[in-house]
């Protein structure tokens, strides 16, 4: 698992100063007392906070994966339950979940915590869990090269949560399937009867 100093927007660090500005501007209008202790340092962390969360712009997901051959293995393999954090672009409000890989090697192969590295690297930034879940896929298919993916994100959005529809709780399970997943049902089942062990 890559650690948090990976993936530090310095964009966001460059533009510290103005980005604190605006957020306590934004602070103000919404009705607040921006000089209350509990605020004073709200601007400086809430830009710290974006460095890591939107630190994936910094890096090129295709590049996490570190491919190493293996002519042999060509048996589904999978990784599951890998947990990512992420940022909804309609509110930039959180959602959070796992996401689930599977894929069939054809020649290539990921490290296995690669895979999480991917995840890291395509959340950390203003998303949607559809993109999220299509984007893993390619990139897997795109450097891999591999007989099959397929990919299962569960997430959990706070802006469902805490406004409009009000549905705490309630997941939204998305997937996506690249190659020989997509013709056999056979296939999706074993990979979805195995992320249920
Ligand atoms: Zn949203």
């Amino acid at each position: 698992m890559a650690g948090v100093k990976d993936y530090i927007n310095t964009r966001v660090s460059r533009n510290r100063e103005q980005i604190e500005h605006h957020i306590r501007e934004i602070l103000k209008l919404i009705g607040e007392d921006v000089n209350r202790e509990g605020l004073l340092e709200t601007p400086a962390r809430v830009t710290r906070m974006y460095e890591e969360i939107f630190g994936g712009y910094e890096v090129d997901p295709r590049d996490v994966l570190g491919v190493s051959f293996d002519e042999k293995h060509e048996e589904l393999v999978i990784v599951k339950d890998i947990v990512y954090y992420s940022q909804c672009e309609h509110h930039m409000a959180p959602f959070f979940g796992k996401a689930h890989i599977g894929y069939i090697p054809s020649g290539k192969i990921a490290g296995l915590s690669k895979l999480a590295r991917l995840v890291e690297a395509v959340t950390r930034r203003l998303q949607v869990q559809e993109r999220i879940t299509s984007q893993i896929a390619d990139i897997m298919e795109e450097v891999l090269q591999p007989h099959g993916v397929m990919v299962v994100v569960e997430g959990e959005h706070l802006c469902m949560c805490a406004r409009g529809v009000k549905k705490p709780g309630s997941k939204t399970v998305t997937s996506a399937v690249r190659g020989q997943f997509r013709n056999s049902s056979a296939l999706r089942s074993e990979f979805l009867s195995l992320l249920k062990e």
